[in-house]
This record gives structure tokens, sequence and C-alpha cells, in this order.
């Protein structure tokens, strides 16, 4: 899938929306989620554009790859969350929910937050 500069975490990145953000380095950006999911629902994403982690993992510099993990630990860091816990997700592609076509990662805590999968389908 080729990546589509129009989405909206693009345009968050050009500044052209507004966002919550709750850090930035060269590599990376975290921002609130505007529909929260948990008490705690930040996003993070790198700068350069992928679609996805499976385009990220491949086509990312080992700059930009350490960058944004390092992002994602910075992150946590800030929100307080270590201690008690959080869940990362990345939803990928159709089957995986993913709404937004620029990798992201969702940091989700302040709660217990239960089973992974709410409810067994296979
Ligand atoms: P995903 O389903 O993994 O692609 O998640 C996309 C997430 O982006 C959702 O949780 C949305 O609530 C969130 N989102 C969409 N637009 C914005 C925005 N302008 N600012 C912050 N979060 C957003």
């Amino acid at each position: 899938m080729a990546y589509d500069p129009n989405n909206v975490f693009a345009k968050i990145l050009r500044g052209e929306i507004p966002c919550k953000k709750v850090y930035e380095s060269e590599y990376a950006l975290a921002f609130h989620d505007v529909n929260p999911k948990a008490p705690v629902h930040v996003l993070v994403i790198p700068k350069a554009p992928f679609v996805s982690i499976a385009d990220f993992s491949v086509g990312a510099t080992p700059d930009e790859v350490t960058g944004f993990f390092r992002a994602v630990g910075e992150t946590v860091k800030l929100l307080g969350v270590e201690e008690d816990g959080f869940r990362t997700i990345a939803n990928t592609g159709f089957n995986g929910g993913q709404e937004v076509p620029h990798f992201h990662i969702h940091i989700l805590a302040g709660r217990a937050l239960g089973p992974m999968v709410m409810k067994q389908i296979v």
C-alpha cells in the first residue's frame, strides 16, 4: 500500500491539524488520542512516512527505528505509567482494524485493561 500524504497524522506532522503533544524528537511525535479508550491514551508516530509497522520495519533506517522506539520509551516515562503498567498496540491493515494509514503505536494506561482480546472468536 502506497503512503497517503493526506492522512490525518501526516497533517498533524505538517502542523495543519493541532494535537495535544506529549513528546517530540527528531524521529517521532507523541500526542493524546482524540477519542481515548483508556484514562491515558497516547499515540506515538514516526516522523518518516510509513504506512504500518511492517512497512516501517523494512523501510526505516536504523536511526529511524532506534529513534522511534526510544521515543515510545520516553513517552511512557513522561506519562508516569511504567510502574503500574500499560499496553502498546499497533493495529495493522484491515484485519488489524487500522484506521489511520501512518504507522503508530497506541499507549493505553491508567487502569487495569483486562484481557488483550475481550472475546474469543476463533
Ligand atoms: P488505528 O485504528 O490504530 O488506526 O487508530 C487511529 C487512532 O487515531 C484512533 O484511536 C483515533 O481516535 C485517533 N485519531 C484520529 N484522528 C486523530 C486526531 N486528529 N488526533 C488524535 N488522534 C486521532
